[in-house]
């Protein structure tokens, strides 16, 4: 018999609670309530991510928070199988509305991941502070 430890499941990984700014706080808030918001500008129309005042493709400051579905597909992953607390999987889930954004993938076989894999947006808890977004195929 092996003398290590039994990982827990992924699900029992712990999440620290995201750093709250003024500029994020519409955004956690949000996420508080089950919505995943992301920015749009109303100057050149492109949808951003991670969420901020000021446009990243034309930097003006007519940005606009928008409630997203938050459907995408996996645009690259990595799966990490050596953690004191079990197997996991980040990468990076480009949105339908257009962003990419680093995350975290749920409740799957970590095996069977694949890029272009549509996936789903679901909140995780954290301890102590607003939910995480992470992604889950569909
Ligand atoms: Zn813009």
């Amino acid at each position: 018999m092996s003398e290590t430890q039994t990982p827990p499941a992924a699900e029992g990984r712990k999440i620290p609670a995201p750093a709250v700014t003024i500029e994020s706080k519409p955004f956690w808030d949000a996420a508080s309530e089950g919505k995943f918001l992301i920015k749009r500008c109303n100057a050149c129309g492109e949808a951003h991510w991670y969420p901020r005042a000021l446009c990243p493709f034309c930097f003006s400051d007519d940005t606009v928070w928008e409630e997203s579905p938050g459907e995408g597909v996996i645009y690259t992953y990595s799966v990490m199988h050596r953690s004191p607390t079990g197997p996991y999987a980040i990468g990076y889930v480009t949105l339908n509305e257009g962003p990419a954004m680093m995350t975290n993938f749920v409740d799957c076989d970590l095996s069977k991941l694949e890029i272009g894999q549509k996936v789903k947006l679901k909140f995780q808890p954290t301890e102590g502070g607003p939910p995480v977004p992470v992604f889950s195929p569909v």
